[in-house]
């Protein structure tokens, strides 16, 4: 078994906690083992074992857990010796894993460590669910509950006053496919013809993408579809591939749009333009809004509007037609230096990104040019996505000499978020696969049987030589999802995401 050693800094205090089933870090007596760091939320992060894992979960912090610097995501970080997590506002956690060996003495500290004061964590070792567990905790509550009571004067950081009691809260585990869920996909909607480009290029490759084939298309044709693009007899397997290869190769999700376009910046992704050699962006960005630009907050799984200064912020709140707690979470956000220099950081990658895209500044407060830009971010995918892609537009554009129609391309967890409350049908959820940036869809709504046949046929090809997961959806998309090193995820990794 796999011994996981975690050495706690901060500015006061240094110590190292042993992982037994599972632990939280927080502010407060509520948290497994606590650290005296003000930026900490009171159960700020949990880590514990899944199988041979070893998962860290932001526990919806206000100001989220990093892992070698990049940030947790909803659906949680696995734990690899030698990380280094950041939380709060100067807490370290160093990550120590080594294979616990018969016998032989654990392995603790090396010579080459900084000295260090160990102090004795509270056990870790606990089942959460135990009725001996919530029992003892209860108890314990009420003590705590009461020091906090004439102390709470003096604990003003982010409590609401609703706030006055607080059950130890459950470690939130990774996400898993809901198997209720027939189709987590949602189709982006075409764009409106206002938004289309206008040059001509344009124009005639969708006349092509539309023209009338005299016989029936979309879900109406009569189609084989391949075992490669039907769903696997346990129907969570399919996305649970998506998921167990998101982990393996670390995928970061983008949480918004700031967060995307630092990605872009970073060159993660690569730009499709609206049309290409064997391909056309039928539907790519169609469910783009005018509205703000926004950070997405975790904690509160809201939006935030970005403003440059407080003073931007409170000028814009007072014309704001919004309900009072949409107030208050934009209020809270931008009371803290964190949220306000975050605020500003995340404005200043947008513009800087639309002046390298666009060759001029791009002015945020202008509604139109928002929607333009946000839907030029979601034209982007990872490269190794891209090649897939692109064989594939080749052969259907050689074969029925049409560009490859392209619904959707990466999608930011916010922008996920929207289009499934749009849909009913969708996950409600923030998963894989197109916030990955490694999916898209081409859309079929227009192809006869000849056209998917063919299609199916290649991508079919793809999935058989391991280099795909894929599916016919109901909804007219082929959705794709590439694996970056052109090999699934192993199966051990594929159950545990099931
Ligand atoms: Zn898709």
């Amino acid at each position: 078994m796999l011994e996981v050693t975690l050495l706690i800094q901060n500015g006061q205090e240094a110590f190292e906690v042993r992982l037994e089933e599972s632990l939280t870090i927080g502010r407060s007596d509520a948290a497994t083992v606590m650290v005296n760091d003000d930026g900490l939320s009171r159960v700020h992060a949990g880590i514990y074992r899944k199988a041979e894992l070893v998962w860290i979960v932001d526990q919806n912090s206000t100001h989220g857990s990093f892992v070698n610097n990049a940030e947790v995501p909803t659906e949680g970080t696995v734990l690899k010796d030698g990380d280094q997590i950041e939380i709060g506002n100067h807490t370290t956690v160093h990550v120590e894993m080594r294979e616990r060996k018969m016998r032989a003495p654990a392995r603790r500290a090396t010579a080459s460590r900084p000295a260090r004061a160990v102090a004795q964590a509270k056990p870790s070792s606990f089942n959460f669910k135990s009725p001996v567990f919530i029992a003892a905790v209860s108890a314990a509550l009420i003590i705590v509950l009461a020091i906090v009571a004439i102390v709470a004067t003096r604990d003003v950081e982010e409590e609401k006053p609703q706030r006055q009691t607080r059950a130890p809260k459950p470690l939130i585990e990774p996400r898993i496919p809901d198997p209720l869920i027939d189709d987590w996909d949602v189709e982006e909607a075409p764009l409106p013809e206002e938004d289309q480009p206008t040059d001509e290029t344009y124009r005639q490759a969708l006349q092509k993408v539309k023209e009338e084939r005299g016989e029936p298309t979309g879900y109406d044709a009569a189609v084989e579809i391949p075992a490669e693009l039907k769903h696997y007899s346990d129907r969570r397997r399919n996305l649970a591939i998506q998921s167990a290869e998101t982990i393996e190769q670390n995928i970061r999700i983008p949480h918004d749009f700031a967060e995307l376009a630092q990605m872009i910046r970073a060159k993660q992704f690569v730009e499709l333009k609206s049309v290409g050699e064997s391909y056309v962006l039928y539907a790519v960005g169609g469910g783009a809004t005018a509205g703000e630009f926004t950070h997405f907050d975790k904690e509160k799984g809201k939006s935030v509007p970005l403003y440059s200064a407080a003073a931007g912020m409170q000028a814009a709140l007072n014309q704001m037609a919004e309900t009072d707690e949409r107030k208050a979470i934009i209020t809270s956000f931008y009371s803290t230096g964190r949220g306000r220099s975050l605020a500003a950081a995340e404005l200043e990658s947008l513009t800087t990104l639309g002046r390298d895209l666009n060759k001029q500044t791009l002015d945020t407060n202008d509604a139109a040019a928002r929607k333009v830009f946000k839907r030029r971010l979601l034209s982007f995918m990872r490269p190794e996505a891209q090649k897939v892609m692109e064989d594939l537009a080749l052969a259907y554009k050689s074969r029925f000499n049409r560009p490859l129609p392209l619904a959707s391309l990466v999608r930011t967890e916010e922008y996920q978020r929207e289009l499934s409350e749009r849909n009913v049908n969708a996950a409600r959820n923030s998963l894989p696969p197109h916030t990955t940036g490694l999916a898209f869809d081409i859309s079929y709504r227009y192809m006869n049987a000849a056209e998917q046949n063919f299609l199916m046929a290649e991508i079919a090809r793809l999935e058989a030589a391991g280099r795909v997961e894929a599916l016919r959806e109901n909804n007219n998309c082929f959705h794709v999802f590439a694996f970056p090193d052109g090999r699934p995820p192993p199966e051990s990794l594929i159950q545990k995401s099931m």
